[in-house]
């Protein structure tokens, strides 16, 4: 039996009693009452998930370095990392003062929970998890308080399962960490912060269960020094998005136990998720085998892949239809910007598509053979043409533009700033904190205005490919790059002939 039900037998038996005395206990009853919200309200909420020992037997990770897709540097760090627990013995002997934190940073859904629960399951150690947000608080203290009991859970859980170290995962931890002083109720967000800071302080070589904190973060530019100072998180862990490779590596661990159709190539769909998280490809695979059982196929086939990302990438399909005029449009606009990217950047359309999703109503998807970490200036141009060519193509079919554009405008004008600061504008090497900004404005544009006339030729040159395949989209709503390239190559061999 607990204390809290022994006290509350005891509150109940002298209620009882005063009540057969003759006492009106209703305003004993109502402040006790009170005083249990407020007690609750403060420190009743159990926000760690790890709180009871029959959680403490889930905090066991079953997760392996093996597991995660990529991510071979941020893998390898960690570990190396990892081995100062577990070969703690022999630090000891050379006094090697223990780790006491690693910082994983990197954009959302790229595994860094994957990699600390790998990081536990190396070291054989008890995990438990918890994310910034849930030590905020109002009241002063409580944050501070559930710190503390997130390290005194850690260490009771690892001695409950005989195991001789434990992790303890802190997500989002800038909402915790971020600088101090700063804050609106400053007061416990710091008093939070200098209850983590003591915290792993405390931790020593000389205990007899050693804790690592590892923190995730997107944001470290908002951590305050002193989480980042040698002592605190000693190491720094990137976990970038992943590479083709990396992407490859994913989805083979995501589609291990999917049964394929023999169209599927991983290395097709590893070239058409340029830039996916390890979340987002996971969420391919799921979305393409939900969309197989929903056409009551056995096998997950490339199509089925193709509407999965599409759906990643641009929302669920909307039964918004828009007017037949505005079909139209759109599907010259779409030709536009495929029909430029098929000339200027051969084989780089995998799909163009007039079918309304939550944030498009058409869209052309591009794929790259290699990832590119580096760009030249003439491939800089080729996008800005790619960006422009969907209202030019409007106008030139349609004889005037429409609102559908803006945002192909703001891509092709970022682009163009990147160039300029680049030095590879008219204006040379410039100081990118420095140039006026009406001088940049007429860089950006004079770069717009030379890339708008070449891909205005170019459409007009091309004028009967992109009625064609905007003819073609009409009818299918869907076309994938082959398909386009057919069209083209045809076209061009007619007009040999
Ligand atoms: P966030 O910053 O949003 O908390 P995160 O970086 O911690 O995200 P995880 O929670 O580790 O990301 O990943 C979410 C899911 O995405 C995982 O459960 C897994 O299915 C998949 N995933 C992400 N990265 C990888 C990877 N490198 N290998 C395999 N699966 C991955």
């Amino acid at each position: 039996m607990s204390n809290k039900e022994i006290i509350a037998g005891v509150a109940a038996g002298v209620l009882l009693f005063l009540m057969l005395q003759g006492v009106n206990i209703l305003p004993i009853v109502f402040l006790l009452g009170l005083i249990g919200i407020v007690y609750y309200v403060n420190f009743g909420r159990q926000p760690i998930n790890s709180v009871s020992f029959a959680s403490a037997e889930r905090s066991i990770c079953t997760i392996s370095f093996d597991d995660i897709g990529g991510q071979e540097v941020a893998k390898n760090e960690l570990r190396e990392a990892l081995e100062f627990i577990k070969n703690s013995e022999h630090m000891k002997l050379l006094g090697i003062r223990p780790l006491k934190g690693i910082l994983l940073s990197g954009p959302p859904g790229t595994g860094k929970t994957l990699l600390a629960k790998a990081a536990a399951q190396y070291t054989d150690s008890v995990f438990l998890s918890a994310s910034g947000s849930e030590f905020v608080e109002m009241y002063v203290g409580v944050g501070a308080q559930r710190v503390r009991k997130l390290f005194e859970q850690a260490r009771k859980a690892a001695k409950h399962l005989n195991k001789s170290s434990a992790v303890i995962f802190i997500d989002e931890i800038e909402v915790l960490g971020g600088a101090r002083g700063q804050n609106n109720g400053h007061q416990e967000h710091d008093q939070t912060l200098n209850e983590l800071l003591v915290q792993m302080d405390g931790i020593s070589s000389a205990e007899e269960i050693k804790v690592l904190v590892i923190g995730a973060t997107n944001r470290i530019d908002m951590l305050d020094s002193a989480l980042l100072r040698p002592g605190r998180f000693d190491r720094l862990v990137k976990v970038d998005l992943p590479d083709k490779k990396g992407r490859m590596h994913i989805l083979k661990l995501h589609t291990r136990n999917k049964p394929l159709a023999s169209d599927v190539s991983i290395d097709t769909l590893s070239k058409d998720t340029f830039g996916f998280s390890g979340a987002q490809l996971e969420s391919v695979t799921n979305e393409a085998a939900i969309i197989a059982m929903r056409e009551g196929s056995d096998k997950i086939c490339s199509n089925h892949f193709r509407g999965a990302i599409e759906k990643v990438m641009m929302g669920e399909k909307l039964d918004r239809l828009p007017s037949k005029e505005e079909k139209r449009r759109i599907a010259i606009h779409e030709s536009g910007h495929a029909l430029i990217s098929e000339l200027k950047l051969p084989g780089s359309v995998a799909s163009v598509n007039v079918a309304s999703r939550s944030s498009a109503l058409g869209y052309v998807r591009q794929t790259q053979e290699n990832d590119m970490y580096l760009y030249t200036y003439d491939y800089l141009k080729s996008r800005i043409s790619v960006a422009l060519a969907g209202v030019l193509a409007e106008e030139l079919v349609l004889g005037n533009k429409s609102t559908g554009g803006s945002g192909d405008f703001k891509y092709a004008s970022d682009i163009a700033k990147q160039i300029v600061y680049s030095g590879m504008s008219g204006l040379g090497i410039i100081s990118a904190d420095d140039i006026p900004k009406d001088q940049l404005h007429s860089a950006i544009v004079s770069i717009l205005r030379e890339i708008e006339i070449d891909t205005r030729e170019m459409l007009l040159k091309y004028i009967r490919d992109l009625n064609q395949i905007a003819e073609l989209l009409l009818d299918k709503e869907t076309i994938s790059g082959e398909e386009l390239r057919i069209v083209l190559r045809k076209a061009n061999s007619s007009e040999c002939a």
